[in-house]
């Protein structure tokens, strides 16, 4: 039986439409990223929830970058957001947007807030700002700057448009409240000097709206009806409020806050993500360990499955942190539907069928899929020369052993019965060859007269495809890497979050695999096709496992 999630911002627009409180009857909503690195999982939920409700609602949601801090942005994550929304399968209204569209309209509200006396150019430096502001137990004070003339605010405002100042030397304030319990209502800066190149404006500007000036007034604009943001920004809301009613704009947008999406064994914040790149600990965003979209796109997550899981973990007000198993069932219950399945052997132990004539090939057909005859049959080469996995063999078996052991008989999965007769070791006491015999009356029988131990799976030395297989874990060996007091995330980093197994081989029919496409190996989890393969070899990363693997 399956809960309905809660979506509160749902129900919170079934009443604005009921009530014909939305302007313009239709819902719009945007979704904001900055520019200043790739989009995690969390970002994901904010896609799924702006675009979703717009496509519910039969609104529309914009794609708008919030491009106010010049230094920290790029086009690379501009190019790279555009990217995960249209794989996450949406589509953004018109062209993208930019805060930076509307420099010009913003620098003119700014210049409108002073001419009505609610703002002024404050010289006090950043130090002596922080200082007056006050506490949260203590009102702020009123800078000395703060009863400058409208003409003389108007003159030093130009002045710095103009490029006369310096960085810090001052800054625009709303004119609010030094007292206000809302520390955000205690005269925010609005605007400040950045002598940056901007990758949209250029060299145009060189100060800069703060992200409470652009944001409000940016989706009146737009005529956004639905400002949906997490709840760190919950005590920015009488800001926003203040600047919608101060300020002569065409639409009344208003803010909803709902519980940012915190997983466990990883973070989901951009700037650590960004450090653990720049430090190197993964090999970049896309890593298939990161929780970035782009990171869990080349590990094998399907864009239905990232969907899915952002249904399924719902939208409410109260923070939480949500367990990687559910994402990584959500991953699951997609692939075995869809993925075709194979077989690999990762850690090939040889295999000689002594009674098999070396040259020949056996064919044999099995399912792409067990339960989706749709999908086909694939064919499989049985040859003298075998491989199969080296933990699918124990010289000395224990209780149970479902597998090959000296004198025993397993399946190979989809062909013969075959008898280990002979162990084969190195100098060092290895096991690095088995001879074994197989029983040809047992092509889709059973043995008579004795019964194997279990069915493992196996491919032909002969002609199959070689590979690399790239196996992950967990990136923190700590549920929560940021919850201990003394060491921050660093300290967990996992050091076997990589295991790279270079020598195994895939079945032959994966040739021509071609980079993201899924197969769930047989017995050992669901894979996807890395794009660093070519000529010489797949290379392949396990998705996930085939059950879950995180339960403690
Ligand atoms: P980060 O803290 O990782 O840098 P951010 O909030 O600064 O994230 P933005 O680019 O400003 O990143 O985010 C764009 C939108 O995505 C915002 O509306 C933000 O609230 C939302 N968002 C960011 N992180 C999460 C999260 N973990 N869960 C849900 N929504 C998120
Ligand atoms: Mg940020
Ligand atoms: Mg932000």
């Amino acid at each position: 039986e399956t809960v309905k999630p809660t979506n509160f911002i749902h129900q919170i627009i079934e009443k604005d439409l009921a009530e014909q409180k939305v302007a313009g009857g239709q819902v719009i909503t945007r979704f904001p990223p900055e520019p200043n690195g790739y989009l995690h999982i969390g970002h994901a939920k904010s896609i799924c929830l702006n675009f979703g409700t717009a496509e519910k609602y039969q609104g529309v949601c914009h794609l708008r970058f919030d491009d106010t801090n010049p230094e920290k942005e790029s086009q690379e994550y501009i190019d790279a957001i555009a990217e995960d929304v249209r794989w996450l399968g949406f589509k953004w209204a018109g062209d993208i947007r930019y805060t930076s569209d509307y420099f010009e309209q913003l620098h003119q509200w700014a210049v409108y807030l002073i001419e009505q006396g609610k703002a002024y150019v404050d010289s006090l430096s950043a130090h002596e700002m922080r200082e007056f502001r006050g506490t949260l137990t203590e009102p702020g004070r009123n800078s000395p700057y703060r009863e400058r003339s409208v003409e003389e605010n108007l003159e030093l405002f130009e002045r710095m448009r103009n490029g006369e100042f310096d960085e810090g030397d001052c800054v625009l304030r709303a004119r609010i409240d030094m007292a206000a319990p809302n520390m955000n209502l205690r005269d925010p800066v609005i605007y400040r000097i950045r002598k940056a190149h901007h990758h949209q404006s250029g060299d145009k500007w060189c100060i800069y709206p703060s992200y409470d000036f652009a944001h409000g007034q940016s989706d009146a604009i737009e005529g956004i009806t639905h400002s949906i943001c997490t709840l760190e920004f919950e005590d920015h809301r009488p800001l926003y409020d203040w600047f919608v009613e101060n300020l002569p704009v065409p639409a009344q947008p208003r803010q909803y806050e709902f519980a940012r999406l915190n997983l466990n064994y990883t973070v989901t914040s951009k700037r650590k993500l960004k450090l653990l790149v720049e430090e190197k600990h993964v090999a970049g965003w896309d890593d298939p360990r990161m929780p970035t979209i782009s990171g869990l796109r080349r590990r094998g997550f399907t864009p239905a499955s990232i969907r899915n899981f952002c249904e399924m973990i719902g939208v409410t007000r109260s923070n939480g942190i949500v367990d990687m198993g559910m994402l990584e069932a959500a991953i699951r219950e997609d692939l075995d539907a869809n993925a075709p399945r194979a077989m690999c052997v990762t850690r090939p132990l040889k295999v000689t069928i002594s009674n098999f004539d070396a040259g020949a090939e056996e064919w044999f057909e099995l399912p792409a899929h067990p339960k989706d005859e749709s999908m086909g049959l694939r064919k499989v080469p049985f040859t003298r020369n075998l491989l199969i996995e080296q933990e699918d063999f124990a010289e000395e078996k224990p209780r149970k052993w479902k597998r090959l052991a000296p004198g025993d008989a397993v399946r190979l999965r989809g062909s013969y019965v075959i008898t280990c007769d002979e162990v084969i070791k190195d100098e060092a006491g290895s096991v690095v060859e088995l001879i074994c015999s197989y029983d040809p009356a047992t092509r889709g029988e059973n043995p008579t007269g004795y019964k194997p131990n279990g069915v493992i799976h196996w491919v032909s030395a002969d002609n199959s495809v070689p590979c690399e297989v790239r196996l992950y874990d967990r990136l923190f060996t700590e549920a929560n890497p940021d919850g201990d007091k003394e060491r921050d995330f660093h300290a967990f980093l996992n050091p076997e979050s990589l295991e790279v197994l270079t020598e195994s081989r895939a079945e032959i029919g994966l040739k021509h695999a071609v980079a993201e496409s899924h197969y769930q190996f047989e017995r050992l989890g669901y894979f996807s096709v890395d794009r660093d393969s070519d000529e010489s070899r797949l290379v392949f990363n396990r998705t996930v496992t085939l059950r879950d693997s995180w339960a403690k």
